[in-house]
Order: C-alpha cells, then sequence, then structure tokens
C-alpha cells in the first residue's frame, strides 16, 4: 500500500492543549524539529475550557507553602498519590505561574498587583486547618488565557501544527515507538508521521458516561491506541464526577463558585455539608461531596424528590459575581434560563476528570511494567497520563499544574532523547490498519448506528460504573460494553464523502471510547475496596492492607484483559483517614 503523505520529524507531538502546547515549547525552545497533530484547531482544545484557577503556593493572600499544597494533593488523592510526583507538582507550580505571568498570560489581579488567589476544594493551611486561597485565576477563564498565551508563544517559536489530523494509530518498531498514522479532516487523507520520539498530550475520555463536562472530542483516542499497542493503562477505575453540573446538561459550574461562596443546598434549604465536612464544608474534595449528593437524594432530600440539588449563589455580591465568575453565571442564564444571582441553580454530579491513563515517570517516559521499565520513543503528560499524581481523586486546580509542569518535564526529556536516540526504520505497512479500518467503516452501509451504541454506552457507564458502584451492576455493564462492541463490528456511516467526514471520525472515536470503557470496568471489577473516586458499595472501606497500590492494565494477546499492580510511592505522609 506504500506510504504516500510520509512526514518525518524528530518529535511529534499528539495534542494542542496545555499539555502538548507545553512540551512544543520546550523542543522547540531546544531546538528540535517538531510537529503538533492535533485533531482539534489547537486553541479549541479542551484546556481552554478551564475555569476556575492554577493551584500554585505563591502565598498572595495568606501564608502558604508547596509542602501543604503537596500534602492535600496525597491526602485529596486518598494516599493513592506517588508522593514523589505530589512534591514535584506543588514545587514547580510556583515556578509555572510566573513563567506563565513572564509568557504574558492576563491574571486576576489583587489590589496591590499581585496575582489574585482564592479558595478550591481540598485546598489547605497548614496541613488541614482550613481553606487557603491557593488558586490563581484569569476570571473564570483560567484555561483559555493558558491555551492562548502557549499558543502564541509555539507561534513565535515556529512549531509546525497539523490541525485537525486526527491520529488512528501508533507504529512500532519492536518495542520502540516510531512515529504515528493520522487522518487529515479537510480530506480524509492518510497520512504517516515518521519520528525519534512521540508526546502525548492529549486530554481525557469523559465522553464515556451520558453526563459529562467534557467535550466532544474527549474520547481518548491515543490512550485506547496505545492499550491496543500492548502498553498497560494505569488506575483506570478512578474517574472523577465533579459535583457541580448543570442539572441533566452536565456543563461545568467551576468549584471556583464553592470558593467565593456559594453553597449546597438541598430541598429544605439545608447547608448539607455542614454535617458531612464540617471544617471545608462546600470546599470539601470532589469525590466526597458527589457522594454526599446522591446520599442526600437517595434519603429523599433531592430538590422536588427529583435528582438534583441546589447550589446557592443569591447571598453573594452580585459584583462579585459578575467580576469573578462572568462565564459560568451567562452559562446558568444562557441554557437554563435562570438568574444565579437571583435563584438558587439546579446542579448533579457530571462526568469530569481521568485520574489513570497511560503510565510514565516523573520526565512523562511512557512506562511498561511495575519496575518502570520504559516505552523507547513514548512520552504522555496531562489528563491523557497517569505519573500519579492525582491518586485515586485530583483536587481542583491540579489539573492545569499537572498538564504544565509534566508537559514541560516530557518537552525536556523528549529533547534529550531526541539527541540521543536512533532513527528506526518505519514499517513499510505502517497505514494499512487504518485504512483497512476506514475502508470497513465506509463499507458497512446498512451497519449498526454510532449514535445508538455511544448514546447506550453512555447511559450504561453513568448508572452503573458512576459514582457509586457494586460488583453485580460492573459485571452487567461489563457485558453490556462485550455486545456494543459486537455490534460495533457492523458500524457503518451515511456520510461516505471525503471532505470533513465527522460522521467517520466520530465512528472510528466511538470504537475507542468502547476499549476505554472496557478496560474501565475490568478495572473497577478488580478493586474490591473504597478509595476516592471508586466507591464499591458491596466493599464500603479503603483497603489499605491490600489495596495500597496502582493497577495496570493490559491487553492481552488473545484479546483478554490483565491485571497487575505498582507499588505506590509514599515516603512523606502516611495514610490516614481522610477527614475534612
Ligand atoms: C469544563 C472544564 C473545566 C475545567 N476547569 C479546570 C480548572 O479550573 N482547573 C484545573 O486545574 N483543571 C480544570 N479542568 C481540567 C483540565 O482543564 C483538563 O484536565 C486539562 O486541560 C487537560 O489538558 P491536556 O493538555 O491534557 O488535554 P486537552 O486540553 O484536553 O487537549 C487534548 C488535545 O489532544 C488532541 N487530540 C485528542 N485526540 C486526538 C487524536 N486522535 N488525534 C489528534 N489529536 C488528538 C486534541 O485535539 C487536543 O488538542 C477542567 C476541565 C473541564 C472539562
Amino acid at each position: 500500500m506504500g506510504l504516500e503523505n510520509y512526514h518525518k520529524y524528530d518529535a511529534v507531538i499528539v495534542g494542542a492543549g496545555g499539555a502538548g502546547l507545553y512540551a512544543a515549547l520546550e523542543l522547540s525552545r531546544q531546538g528540535v524539529n517538531v510537529a503538533v497533530v492535533s485533531k482539534l484547531y489547537p486553541t479549541r482544545s479542551h484546556t481552554g475550557a478551564a475555569q476556575g484557577g492554577i493551584g500554585a503556593a505563591l502565598g498572595n493572600i495568606a501564608e502558604d507553602h508547596p509542602e501543604w499544597h503537596m500534602f492535600d494533593t496525597v491526602k485529596g488523592g486518598d494516599y493513592l498519590t506517588d508522593q514523589d510526583a505530589a512534591r514535584v507538582l506543588a514545587e514547580e507550580a510556583v515556578l509555572t505561574v510566573y513563567d506563565l505571568e513572564h509568557m504574558g498570560l492576563p491574571f486576576s489581579r489583587l489590589e496591590n498587583g499581585k496575582i489574585a488567589q482564592r479558595k478550591f476544594g481540598g485546598h489547605t493551611r497548614n496541613f488541614g486547618e482550613g481553606p487557603v486561597e491557593r488558586a490563581c485565576y484569569a476570571a473564570d477563564r483560567t484555561g483559555h488565557m493558558i491555551l492562548q498565551t502557549l499558543y502564541q508563544q509555539c507561534i513565535k517559536n515556529n512549531v509546525t501544527f497539523f490541525d485537525e489530523f486526527h491520529m488512528t494509530d501508533l507504529v512500532m518498531n519492536g518495542d520502540t515507538v516510531c512515529g504515528i498514522v493520522a487522518v487529515s479532516l479537510y480530506d480524509s487523507s492518510v497520512h504517516t508521521f515518521h519520528a525519534k520520539a512521540v508526546l502525548f498530550g492529549s486530554g481525557g475520555f469523559g465522553r464515556m458516561f451520558s453526563v459529562t463536562s467534557n467535550a466532544h472530542a474527549l474520547t481518548g483516542d491515543p490512550v485506547a491506541i496505545c492499550f491496543r499497542h500492548g502498553i498497560p493503562l494505569e488506575d483506570m477505575e478512578f474517574f472523577q464526577f465533579h459535583p457541580t453540573g448543570i442539572y441533566k446538561m452536565g456543563i461545568l459550574l467551576s468549584e471556583a463558585a464553592r470558593g467565593e461562596g456559594a453553597i449546597l443546598r438541598n430541598k429544605d434549604g439545608e447547608r448539607f455539608m455542614e454535617r458531612y465536612a464540617p471544617t471545608m464544608l462546600d470546599l470539601a474534595p470532589r469525590d466526597m461531596i458527589s457522594r454526599y449528593i446522591y446520599m442526600e437524594i437517595r434519603a429523599g432530600r433531592g430538590i422536588e424528590g427529583k435528582d438534583y440539588v441546589h447550589l446557592d449563589f443569591t447571598h453573594i455580591d452580585p459584583k462579585i459575581i459578575e467580576e469573578r465568575l462572568p462565564d459560568i453565571t451567562d452559562f446558568v442564564r444562557v441554557y437554563m434560563g435562570i438568574d444565579p444571582v437571583k435563584v438558587p441553580v439546579p446542579i448533579q454530579p457530571t462526568a469530569h476528570y481521568a485520574m489513570g491513563g497511560i503510565p510514565t515517570d516523573l520526565d512523562g517516559c511512557v512506562i511498561k511494567d511495575p519496575k518502570n521499565t520504559p516505552v523507547p520513543g513514548a512520552f504522555a503528560a496531562g489528563e491523557c497520563a497517569c505519573v500519579s499524581v492525582h491518586g485515586a481523586n485530583r483536587l481542583g486546580t491540579n489539573s492545569l499544574v499537572d498538564i504544565l509542569v509534566f508537559g514541560r518535564r516530557m518537552g525536556i526529556a523528549g529533547a534529550d532523547y531526541c539527541r540521543s536516540a536512533e532513527w528506526k526504520p518505519l514499517p513499510s505497512d505502517a497505514s494499512d490498519t487504518t485504512r483497512a479500518q476506514i475502508e470497513a467503516i465506509l463499507a458497512n452501509s446498512s451497519g449498526q448506528s454510532a449514535a445508538d451504541i455511544r448514546r447506550e454506552l453512555q447511559v450504561e457507564m453513568m448508572d452503573k460504573a458512576g459514582v457509586f458502584r457494586t460488583g453485580e451492576g460492573l459485571e452487567t455493564v461489563k457485558k453490556t460494553v462485550d455486545d456494543l462492541k459486537q455490534r460495533y463490528l457492523k458500524v457503518g456511516v451515511t456520510d461516505r464523502g471525503t471532505s470533513f467526514n465527522t460522521e467517520l471520525l466520530e465512528a472510528v472515536e466511538l470504537g475507542n471510547l468502547l476499549e476505554l470503557a472496557e478496560v474501565t470496568v475490568e478495572s473497577c471489577i478488580a478493586r474490591t475496596e473504597s478509595r476516592g473516586a471508586h466507591a464499591r458499595e458491596d466493599y464500603p472501606d479503603r483497603d489499605d492492607a491490600n489495596w495500597l497500590k496502582h493497577t495496570l492494565a493490559y491487553r492481552e494477546p488473545d484479546g483478554s484483559i490483565r491485571m497487575d499492580y505498582k507499588p505506590v510511592v509514599l515516603g512523606t505522609f502516611e495514610p490516614k483517614e481522610r477527614k475534612y
């Protein structure tokens, strides 16, 4: 089949969100010949939707220290967080925020000109005494500003972009990664990228759930592709539900709302968090609040007996709301037709963030076993990766830190690798799998509808692999996913054109979602305890004796999934009961 549309770069980055762009910046600064491949136009990446802030212990309002930030990250992750990674995150967060400031990011400011900071869930002073202002922000458009700033810097550094190129396969030579295959949205042409290093910054996969804050494109394609190529996935049972999505729609109302004083209330108008988390109240970590909301609903205290509660802004000075939360108040006005300044807003937990993903070391090198053996030529950072800095539950504002701190570190490690690594030849059949996959979908004229399969998957995952899980429910969803995978073999499309065939690429994405749902469910079944975002009603307690370890899920050559385990890096903070 030959290799037309052949491209050769020392480093190819998949993804143009915060992680991919920071890595691109670092590689270009070091003179490495780098290309960024992104299925979205770069500034449409999900990083641009991040609202509330980026956490860093600057101490601009109240005393703060990276050690406190590290502690909160470890405790927030229910002690599954690797503590060496949490230390790197907390220490380098401070430098990263100043780095962004020097690149021109327009942070909100205090009267004295310093970067403004606000409170956020799980971020505390002095190892848990009470909330601290640690989130640096640009109104509620922090991610938008980060993305624009980094993109401008990449353009300045002449980074090459392949916009609207959809990665469909990974190319390996033996154990070494040597390129990727991508389809151009413009004309459906298949392109092969030959590289010494492939760096993933490809974001999350919340689209496997029916109610999610995640953009349509968050289908985790490269994560699923790595898995198919024998790279394990770490801690996939931990998927975070953010407590405050707009009812039924899942659109996010940032935790910044509660940082600025908004309160959760049940049908009696009661501030129910007083009962569950007397110190941190509405700023307890997300996994806990999402569970408490469901517990209130189950106890019959949902609003009007339905499956939602209220987020109440009405006591906050409208000036503060307009100034510091302009976007989310607009969302409420536009999507719900109500004014949050005057009436409480209906909310429910929404699938938000993948703690699990492609396992890496502290420099973003992808690893393939519990001994941290690297996969030569492969790097990952940001939401697609699991370093593991969030453990069983991520704290708000820590993802923006993660993507930048570890995006930069992967850029530096990738540049080192490119300088010393030899070129590996590209197999001549590199793009055959992609061509065959596309031809098959186009040939299935009376095939199954991708939209139907996707909907069934999302509803089942939300229902049985969401905030609460049971062994029985998980076995049912496992069977559903198996059935849907069978139906997917016959998936077809109505558009058989080559120009901007989004229907075709969405069908390809669905295959990846099914793959990730399958491994998520297997990992949920394996972990017979409750920790962080993984709440098993049949195993309600955390079980450190047996489960203070990471899971690694492997796709075996016979198609089955095998689980292996990896120790948690401890060292500074002993696991304790989580109280807030
Ligand atoms: C609504 C919302 C609000 C949030 N608010 C905050 C916040 O205030 N603070 C915080 O810390 N975190 C927040 N988060 C989480 C945080 O924004 C994300 O986890 C983070 O931005 C992910 O960045 P990333 O660089 O890993 O990936 P993304 O920014 O998601 O970028 C992924 C990139 O990968 C590319 N890609 C994916 N698949 C392919 C493919 N097959 N081929 C080619 N390219 C591909 C995409 O085109 C895109 O460029 C929020 C998330 C959401 C959804």
